[in-house]
């Protein structure tokens, strides 16, 4: 039987604070909707344009929720989920998920099966895989901090075996690379719109790094922002490639120049965010006990299913 947890929880107002003049013209709705409140700490929305809904997950609660777009009523999609956090569609819309409790990234397929892509690097466990994506080639990206294994709250308590909180690559072919290892706790990641290019924060140093893509490996990782207000943790581009960052008080976007252009203030602090809708102009955030929504000027940035 499916549970319907709470439908819509009313509205609260929308404030955009512009910080330069390339701002005019990204604004949204004059109001935050919020779909759906209750979790305990909410992260990776993943929206499906083909089933026209949104995941989710309440890490802490260890479920992955379902918001429905044509009913507008959340219910659970998975429980116990392994303490999820970040997804994403791969190029098939196939769902990946990043694991904390069971320290891995998992596939589910069009039957429904889970299967594993990685939990190990060089025969030692991961720490709690906590955001990814998928570049042009099919290879699976994502960082491994240590929020799942810090405390039993998010996951399970435990030790790190790898060296460190590290960034990774999942080829094709299955084999797992370490891309980057010069992080204090890599966080969310994002292609540039060509691919060229990854952004990946880091949520202790609370900045943006970019790397060039050279096929499967990084080069460079020079800093692209600093957080003023909290950390930033997940990123999304717009179609523009403007990056919009979540932050302690709401979502900061950026020129792709590096200029800070304004913020979209939010009143819980703003884990990830992505955007959705069959336009791809509405855009969804997770911040702390809530999901938002908010219809947007600007529209999301390609995914891999697109044209497939
Ligand atoms: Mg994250």
């Amino acid at each position: 039987m499916t549970t319907i947890l709470e439908a819509s929880a009313g509205t609260v107002p929308a404030e955009f604070e512009k910080l330069d003049d390339r701002f005019d013209g990204i604004r949204g709705d004059a109001r935050l909707e919020r779909l759906w409140t209750g979790g305990r700490w909410l992260e990776g929305p993943v929206y499906s344009p083909a089933g026209r809904y949104l995941l989710f997950s309440d890490i802490p609660n260890d479920r992955i929720l379902r918001w429905d777009e044509t009913s507008y009523q959340t219910s659970v999609f998975r429980e116990p989920a392994g303490n999820t956090n970040g997804h994403t569609l791969d190029e098939q819309g196939r769902l990946i998920s990043c694991e904390h409790g069971n320290r891995r990234v998992t596939r589910t397929g069009h039957d429904g099966r889970i299967r594993v892509l990685a939990d190990n690097w060089d025969g030692k466990r991961l720490n709690s895989p906590n955001d990814v994506v998928v570049g042009p080639d099919g290879a699976v990206w994502f960082t491994d901090p240590a929020y799942g294994i810090d405390s039993d709250y998010e996951g399970f308590k435990g030790e790190i075996e790898t060296d460190g909180c590290h960034v990774y690559r999942i080829s094709p072919d299955g084999k797992v690379s370490r891309v980057a290892d010069d992080f204090a706790r890599p966080n969310g990641l994002a292609f540039s719109n060509d691919r060229s290019m990854l952004y990946i924060t880091d949520t202790e140093e609370a900045t943006i790094r970019v790397f060039t893509v050279e096929g499967d490996r990084l080069s460079g990782g020079e800093l692209f922002a600093e957080c003023g207000n909290g950390a930033f943790d997940g990123i999304r581009l717009d179609d523009q490639g403007r990056i919009w960052g979540s932050a302690a008080d709401g979502v900061h976007v950026y020129h792709p120049d590096g200029s800070l252009l304004g913020k979209l203030l939010v009143p819980e602090t703003v884990s990830n965010l992505t955007f959705g809708g069959p336009k791809r102009n509405r855009l969804f955030l997770t911040a702390t006990t809530s999901l938002y929504s908010l219809h947007t000027t600007v529209t999301g940035g390609p995914q891999p299913y697109d044209a497939r």
